[in-house]
């Protein structure tokens, strides 16, 4: 039976949950406040002229026939397996409303700085500390690989490395086992300790198959030994500590739809359009000279938004773009109902929410 003068140790449970500070942090200067580090001021200031952003001038409606806008839509019916081909053949079609569409893109790449404590086990990997006061975490040298793809670096901020004592096994490098409380085995679970068979009588008692009589079995959580490796230091007892800069680059990208029909943005998102402009700079100016009104609209308002949505982050480039999507609403005739689907795209895609028979379970 289970000896009742033991008392496992009570800090040596089964969470391995590394500590997040050392015991005996050192105050560094210019990181008495760890986490999130602000840029200097005046990083994410607009231009304060305007670039003379020149546009070409679009005309780019794409003309439809008739007959282009029929095959736009067999195709269409085509892929859907389950919509009827009767409208198609009986259509009449007695609109096609060209329009033009564009989409304004911003992106701004940002960049974040935060530093935290990390640790590691500490297997006399040779530490580098000069004793000087470790560099603001602005004046660490962290560039991207690429401009507008999202990234994070890691790396260790010279000079504040230091070494401890493993808290969590109290520099043993191992723990009391969890699983048996140290003991190495645990009552047999067969006979429940007792040693014996379950049912046998008392004149014949028969040992129990499982722990041979002992009323013990081995713990296999720690291989009869009773301890386990402390994960945390992975068996060292010690455990390096050092400041940890975090940098992340972020691609932040908004757009705007100049449209007049309704058709959903994500639709238009992946469908293939005409670039007709774009710029790419350290800070970019609003369009003001684009022939839509509502497009020179977005590129002011979600400048203006980049700037107060990013004034925590340092923005290090800006790139914007005007695409060109062609779109034709095409009114029909069928069985005296007008009816309209939409042409969109470079591959002349068709959007057409109301068909008459979506599904061939409609038709009775
Ligand atoms: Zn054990
Ligand atoms: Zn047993
Ligand atoms: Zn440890």
């Amino acid at each position: 039976m289970e000896n009742p003068n033991f008392y496992p140790d009570i800090n040596n449970n089964n969470d391995d949950a590394p500590p997040s500070y050392p015991d005996n942090p050192i105050q560094f200067d210019g990181y008495q406040n760890l986490g999130f580090c602000a840029p200097e001021p005046g990083n994410n200031q607009p231009f304060l002229q305007e670039k003379n952003n020149v546009l070409p001038i679009f005309n780019d409606n794409q003309i439809l026939t008739e007959e282009d806008a029929e095959d736009a839509l067999v195709a269409f019916v085509g892929e859907h397996c389950c919509y009827g081909k009767g409208p198609v053949k009986n259509l009449e079609i007695t609109d096609l409303k060209p329009s033009n569409t564009y989409r304004y893109i911003l992106e701004s790449f940002t960049e974040t700085r935060s530093t935290k404590y990390v640790s590691e086990p500490y297997f006399q990997q040779i530490i580098v500390n000069t004793g000087a006061p470790p560099p603001h975490p602005w004046s660490i040298p962290v560039t991207p690989n690429q401009l507008f793809i999202d990234q994070k670096v890691l790396l260790e901020i010279p000079n504040t490395a230091q070494v401890e004592i493993c808290k969590k096994c109290s520099g043993r490098g191992n723990r009391t086992c969890y699983s048996c409380s140290g003991r190495g085995r645990k009552s047999c679970i067969h006979c429940h300790g007792s040693g014996h068979k379950h049912n046998s009588n008392h004149h014949h008692r028969e040992n129990c198959f499982f722990c041979s009589g002992t009323g013990f079995s081995n713990c296999h959580t720690c291989g009869h030994t009773g301890f386990i490796l402390c994960k945390i230091c992975s068996g060292s007892g010690r455990l390096k500590w050092y400041l940890q800069l975090t940098v992340e680059f972020k691609n932040n990208k908004d757009d705007f739809f100049s449209k007049t029909e309704f058709i959903p943005d994500e639709l238009l998102r992946n469908c293939l359009t005409k670039n007709t402009f774009s710029d790419t700079n350290l800070r970019l100016f609003p369009i003001t000279n684009h022939p839509n009104k509502y497009i020179n609209e977005a590129s002011s308002s979600l400048l203006g938004q980049h700037y107060t949505k990013f004034n925590q982050c340092k923005i290090l480039s800006q790139r914007h773009e005007v695409d060109s999507i062609p779109i034709n609403l095409v009114t029909y005739n069928y069985k005296n109902k007008i009816l309209n689907y939409i042409i969109y795209g470079l591959e002349s895609r068709v959007y057409a929410p109301d068909y008459p028979q979506k599904c061939c379970c409609n038709i009775l």
